[in-house]
């Protein structure tokens, strides 16, 4: 098998089968989890403005839930498949047992192009997926919340949706609200803030320190962005951003807020008045930077790019970025990379702690959240490191992934033998 052309989903199996491995967990842990326990797939018609009814073909994976309900976002990408989101929704499972949260692994998806939408057909499609899962969707049960392509004001009209629905307020049932709506006013950013501090202890552990350090990133969405913002204000020197619609690359340190700024107002970073300008979309991959962030989608290192990546350290904020193949040529070549269930699980455990305070009918304010947040990731940043050393002593030679992925997996194994599943 050729892993360069390989999907999300092969690479993600790839990963699950080492770490079983390598963790000498039975064979019958990778059958399970090799699947998920559901998954639905609707069709959802929209009434666009010019008359015409078009049929997004959506979906919701339900990967695992030995550890509690369903958790995981919603993508609207044109090119998202079923495999992909089965591969989105086993990631989460693994991400979400790490992090230490009472949450299984889901993930749901629409193949669409949302920037294509006009504000009416984009609300009456988050609105229309709502209804086409609502059997399989509640607090309880699965809690969807944002991902790529979609936002708080998407979760606003699925939660309105949700509550119609059940004719009940349910602010629980989704997570990445608008504050006004029950959100945690920390979620808008919690990825990447996430991010900002993992980058930060893993430059500190493996390249001696984060002051002045330069960064890299690709992707300058909801998580590239905000990563580049928090990781500026703990020090880095952010040099290098690409987005769809190219790079931009400055060695004497970019103005992350005012490339925010153009991004929001232009749609690309690629109007900043960088010194030097690419169409490269990949570019800040490559460049001479100490840390590199991917930030923006699946498989972007590849077996083909590996050896361009000028880093010395990788930082997965993306869901697998970095294919299987790209970092076993990394990891010879003395290149750490920071894998996703670790670097990017700032989200989901900002949302957890949104779903607990709406439970709770509780507020704890920004400050407390972000505190607790940092917690969380500096504790889940430093097990690894600890089951990392653990695993080298017994097994040679392993990868953070390794670790991090063994660590996620004896909390499932071990959930499952108590409940008699295995
Ligand atoms: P987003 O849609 O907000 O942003 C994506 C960014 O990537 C944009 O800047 C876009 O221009 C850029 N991009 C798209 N295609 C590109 C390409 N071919 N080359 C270069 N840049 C490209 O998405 P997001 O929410 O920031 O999510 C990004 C990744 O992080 C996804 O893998 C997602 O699953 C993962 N993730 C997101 C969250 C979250 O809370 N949003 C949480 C965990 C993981």
């Amino acid at each position: 098998m050729s892993t360069s052309s390989a999907t999300m989903l092969e690479n993600t199996l790839v990963n699950l089968r080492r770490s079983i491995e390598l963790g000498r967990f039975p064979d019958t842990l990778y059958k399970v989890l090799s699947k998920p326990e559901r998954a639905v797939i609707a069709s959802i018609p929209v009434r666009m403005d010019d008359g015409r009814i078009e049929v997004f073909e959506a979906y919701r994976v339900q990967h695992c839930s030995v550890l509690g309900p369903y958790k995981g976002g919603v993508r609207f990408h044109p090119n998202v498949t079923l495999e992909d989101d089965i591969a989105l929704a086993t990631i989460m499972t693994l991400k979400n047992s790490l992090a230490n949260l009472p949450y299984g692994g889901g993930k749901g998806a629409v193949r669409v192009d949302q920037r294509s939408l006009s504000r009416r057909e984009l609300e009456e499609l988050s609105r229309g997926y709502v209804r086409a899962f609502y059997p399989v969707l509640g607090e309880l049960l699965d809690i969807p919340g944002p991902d790529a392509g979609t936002d708080p004001q998407v979760m606003a009209w699925m939660v309105d949706e949700c509550c119609k629905m059940s004719c009940r307020p349910s602010p629980a049932s989704f997570t990445g609200k608008p504050v006004e709506l029950g959100g945690d006013p920390v979620r808008l950013y919690a990825t990447g803030f996430g991010c900002a501090v993992v980058t930060k202890l893993a430059a500190e552990e493996f390249l001696g320190s984060s002051k002045n350090s330069t960064l890299a990133i690709q992707g300058f969405g909801n998580v590239g962005s905000w990563h580049a913002y928090w990781a500026s204000k703990m020090g880095f020197k952010v040099i290098a951003i690409s987005d769809i619609g190219g790079t931009i690359f400055d060695p004497n340190g970019i103005d992350v807020e005012k490339a925010l700024q153009i991004a929001r107002e232009s749609g690309t970073v690629r109007n900043y008045p960088a010194e030097q300008h690419f169409n490269d979309t990949k570019m800040a991959l490559f460049v001479e930077a100490d840390v590199v962030a991917a930030d923006a989608l699946e498989n972007q290192i590849t077996r083909e790019n590996a050896q361009k990546v000028k880093a010395k350290l990788v930082i997965e904020g993306a869901n697998a970025p970095v294919t299987p193949e790209a970092e076993k040529i990394l990891t010879e070549r003395g290149v750490t990379v920071i894998p996703d269930i670790l670097a990017n699980a700032g989200g989901v455990i900002t949302s957890y702690f949104e779903w607990a305070q709406n439970i709770q009918r509780w507020s704890w304010g920004e400050e407390e959240t972000r505190s607790r947040l940092t917690r969380f990731m500096e504790y889940n940043f430093n097990r690894v490191k600890e089951r990392w050393k653990t695993l080298k002593l017994e097994r040679g030679n392993v990868t953070l992934r390794d670790a991090a992925l063994v660590t996620a997996l004896e909390r499932i194994y071990a959930a499952m033998k108590l409940r008699g599943w295995l």
